[in-house]
């Protein structure tokens, strides 16, 4: 059994912090739960920070088996904790030992398929282009593959304590890539971050890596998350949480004398469209769907339906009905910190006092130290176009419906959008002619748009976008889940003219890794 210590992870060594001491908060009972972690300072990002540097020279250049059997390893030694780890995770973040059981299959999961996209050489398509002597003017020789940026930050989230925390997708894709990483480990859930800190410092330990490949710190955003972001040696940033927070890192990045790219996945009210024919068909169906969705995990989803939009009338109405009698039933869920539940429901009064909205249901009120109440809002479309406000994410089990007089204004409120992770669309196939317009919309609006389900569930793959245009995100052309997400770690490098001699394996006549590659244009195994 790994006993969590209270220490951080400074390349292969604990340390123990010098500032601060927090504790985790079961927000089942809200009891602090031992032992304290000291946040860390200045001098263990200098540590961490440098160890990084030292370790990406050689981390980069493992022939790339060998990095892909490191995220195997890590899979491996992150099975190997056992139910200590779900049971920690279920203490500090109160989501049920079921989801966190799934949620822990999806981070060894994502581990094993960067292994896999590593070992197929499709992490990279190199391009050449061939010398043309003859032709006028002649052509030279021009090669391109892909390389690591270097020492990457990632701040890991607070809800998903497992898939996008210390070896989420944005470890697991910066050490694909070939970066080392320095994470700062969120306090909601610090004893699981240490666990899972410990089996990736003791996969870089069994396979003998470069011990500052990955560090764990622990420490307050606004100091020792930004000293992080503006140290010199850091080269991207991967984030998940609120805008606010996403923000801040961006402006810090952008602030230094050489400015990095921040990966931020901040807030997304997530659409929902419902068009009359699937109302029609179907509207009980959907509002049964509908709420199961809105309430998952006490609706602490980046992808949470946040927001229903569709034309007024006796479908709507029936709709709603039966999503706000599935909402006054259903029971307060707990939240995952204190200050999380009190957002929401700060969020959820502001709501409920707008003068223009009305409350059509609450869950029951609750004992539960830590937890939110669903709701379920509604307002008419020229409310919610003139107020800006009434776009933004209530981080939990709250949706406001937005009715609309025609299809004109679904169309309108569709281009009122700010950009979002998700915009689902219920349709009939009688509904196909106003789908078709509104796509044309919505693609310019999110990262993934689904027809007739529920954007909660994010499928980890090759296909998989999550992320989208601002303020879903801070970088619209990249997700941070599937195999894709390893294009934000790395940069494209011309070879020109240089000697097949000193040409990598990836770039040389022959082909002898066997790579998929494009060649003159023409991709193949050539
Ligand atoms: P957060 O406040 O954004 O914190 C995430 C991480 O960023 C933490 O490590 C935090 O450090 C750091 N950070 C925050 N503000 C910073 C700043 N100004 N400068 C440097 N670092 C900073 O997110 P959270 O704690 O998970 O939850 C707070 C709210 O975020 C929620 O109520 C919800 O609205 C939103 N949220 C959204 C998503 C999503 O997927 N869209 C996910 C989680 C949370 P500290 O802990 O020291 O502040």
């Amino acid at each position: 059994m790994t006993q969590v210590t209270g220490q951080m992870i400074i390349a292969g060594t604990p340390v123990s912090g010098a500032g601060n001491q927090i504790r985790a908060i079961d927000p089942s009972t809200g009891a602090e739960l031992e032992p304290p972690f000291a946040h860390g300072d200045a001098s263990h990002v200098e540590r961490a920070c440098a160890a990084a540097a030292e370790a990406f020279g050689p981390y980069r250049r493992l022939p790339i088996a060998e990095r892909a059997a490191f995220l195997e390893r890590i899979a491996d030694n992150i099975e190997k904790v056992g139910d200590e780890l779900v049971e920690r995770a279920h203490a500090e973040s109160g989501l049920p030992v079921a989801r966190l059981t799934g949620e822990r299959g999806r981070t060894t999961g994502q581990l094993r398929m960067f292994a896999t996209l590593l070992r197929n050489g499709d992490h990279d398509i190199p391009r050449i282009d061939p010398a043309l002597p003859d032709r006028t003017p002649p052509r030279v020789d021009i090669r391109q593959r892909h390389v690591p940026l270097g020492p990457v930050a990632v701040f890991g989230a607070s809800n998903f304590p497992l898939a996008f925390s210390v070896a989420g997708g944005d470890t697991a894709s910066a050490l694909a890539a070939g970066c080392p990483v320095v994470v700062k480990g969120h306090d909601a859930h610090p004893g699981t971050a240490e666990l899972v800190g410990r089996a990736i410092a003791d996969a870089v330990a069994d396979l003998g890596l470069p011990a500052g490949t990955f560090s764990l710190l622990f420490g307050r955003g606004p100091d020792l998350g930004t000293r992080l972001v503006t140290d010199p040696r850091v080269q991207a940033v991967g984030f998940t949480g609120s805008r606010a927070g996403g923000l801040a890192l961006v402006a810090a990045a952008q602030s230094r004398p050489q400015p990095i790219p921040v990966y931020a996945e901040m807030s997304s009210s997530n659409p929902v469209f419902l068009l009359p024919g699937a109302l029609a068909e179907r509207g009980g169906e959907i509002a049964t769907g509908f709420v199961g969705s809105l309430t998952l995990g006490s609706g602490q989803f980046c992808t949470n339906p946040g927001v229903v939009i569709a034309v007024d009338g006796p479908e709507l109405r029936s709709f709603l009905d039966t999503a706000a009698d599935a909402v006054a039933k259903r029971e307060a869920g707990v939240m995952l910190t204190p200050g999380i539940a009190r957002a929401y429901a700060e969020g959820v009064t502001r709501l409920a006092e707008h003068a223009k909205v009305e409350v059509l249901a609450q869950g029951p009120e609750t004992d539960l130290p830590v937890a939110g109440r669903p709701a379920l809002v509604v307002t008419d479309a020229a409310e919610f176009l003139g107020d800006e406000a009434l776009q933004q994410e209530v981080f939990g089990s709250c949706s406001v419906v937005v009715r609309c007089r025609d299809a004109a204004q679904v169309r309108e409120v569709a281009e009122s959008l700010e950009g979002q992770l998700t915009v689902t669309v219920h349709a009939a196939d009688s509904d196909h002619a106003q789908a078709a317009e509104l796509l044309d919309v919505l693609e310019l609006k999110a990262g993934r748009i689904l027809f007739d389900g529920w954007p909660t569930g994010v499928e980890v793959g090759h296909a998989m976008v999550h992320g989208g245009p601002f303020p879903s995100t801070s970088d619209s052309r990249t997700t941070s889940v599937g195999t894709l997400a390893i294009e934000r770690f790395q940069r494209p490098v011309a070879y020109q003219d240089v000697p097949a001699a000193l040409l990598p394996d990836s770039l040389a006549d022959g082909n002898p890794a066997g790579l998929l590659r494009r060649v003159d244009g023409e991709p193949g195994r050539h």
